[in-house]
């Protein structure tokens, strides 16, 4: 078995091997594909020390930092089981085999819910994006529309508000759902609009550049064009846990329920990054998160 297993090869998968690697024990990666979320990032700006690069270049570079060590790299593994079996943790892998650790780290993430209109493919990286934390500089100045009236998406539209020119709330309720205090502090700000009963059918451009949002008026069966040049998809994070329910505990949002030190509900069982209860989700939260998980894990074995 391995001292330490760790499922998923995301910032926090590789953080969390290189963190074991080093402390001589022996450490496996199983992922499904190694780099994860970063494979599909362009531009990356917010990863300190790092002052600008590309997601597919940076998930490289996790590999390579891995691979310096003593790591077992199995790739393009998907897990679908997790148990205790005496002394050790099993994961199930979809190919039949079955991997144990002494200690297992789950740092499988998340994916953005999308909205499956015709256009927001295409324009992926051009205008539509999920993150307002790591694209709102990208539109200084730009009237751009937020998808989405729970809490997310009133907070990207708070924080977009004192970037761009103007922000226009899409919401396909008849209300927001969001927190007063955060619906409060939206309508305080002069360059905002809200828009609720609205469904989102697609969005359009030039083949290059995004240049309009095309919405339904619930109320009126209408279609309506609203001119932006980007569109922030705000309609949840799914983490990738599925295949955990039952096993360990899980939070009503299906993120995996852990404390200060990464440790899960199965004594033994850490986990790290976007797939936990650990709040904002950031490459260089999830990297950090999975030190501290392969800090927690090491600290069990001496333990035990
Ligand atoms: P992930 O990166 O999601 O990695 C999860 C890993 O687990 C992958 O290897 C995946 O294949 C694997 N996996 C999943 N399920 C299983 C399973 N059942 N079995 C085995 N393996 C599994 N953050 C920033 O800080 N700056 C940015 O500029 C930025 N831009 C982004 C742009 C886009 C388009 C997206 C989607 C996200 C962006 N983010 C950005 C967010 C950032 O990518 C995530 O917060 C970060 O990647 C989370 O890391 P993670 O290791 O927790 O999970």
């Amino acid at each position: 078995p391995y001292d330490v297993l760790i499922v998923g090869g995301g910032p926090a998968g590789a953080a969390a091997a290189v963190y074991a690697a080093r402390k001589g024990i022996r450490t496996g990666i199983a992922s499904e594909r190694f780099g994860g979320q970063v494979l599909d990032t362009l531009g990356i700006e917010n990863f300190v020390s790092v002052k600008e690069t590309e997601g597919p270049k940076f998930a490289l570079a996790l590999e390579e930092h891995v691979r310096h060590y003593d790591v077992d790299i199995v790739n393009l593994q998907r897990a679908r089981a997790l148990r205790r079996n005496g002394s050790l943790v099993e994961v199930d892998l979809e190919s039949g085999a079955t991997l144990k650790g002494r200690t297992v780290i789950l740092s499988t993430g998340a994916r953005w819910r999308t909205l499956n209109v015709p256009g927001e493919q295409e324009y992926r990286n051009k205008g539509v994006t999920f993150c307002p934390h790591c694209d709102g500089p990208l539109f200084k100045g730009k009237p751009v529309a937020v998808v989405g009236g729970g809490n997310s998406g009133v907070e990207a539209a708070i924080d977009l508000a004192g970037i761009v020119k103007h922000v226009t709330l899409i919401e396909f309720g008849a209300e927001l759902r969001a927190d007063a205090v955060l619906q409060r502090k939206l309508k305080s700000l002069p360059n905002v609009d809200v828009i609720v009963n609205a469904q989102t059918t697609e969005v359009v451009g030039d083949g290059q550049k995004l240049e309009a949002l095309i919405y339904r008026d619930r109320a009126s069966g209408e279609d309506k064009r609203l001119a932006v040049e980007g569109v922030f998809v705000q309609i949840g994070l799914v983490p990738n846990t599925e295949w955990l329910k039952g096993s360990l505990e899980l939070s009503k949002s299906g993120e995996i329920v852990v404390d200060a030190r990464g440790q899960t509900s199965l004594a033994g069982v850490f986990a790290a990054g976007d797939c936990t209860t650990v709040p904002f989700k950031q490459i260089i939260i999830a990297a950090g998160d999975g030190a501290k998980a392969a800090l927690g894990a090491f600290d069990h074995l001496i333990r035990s």
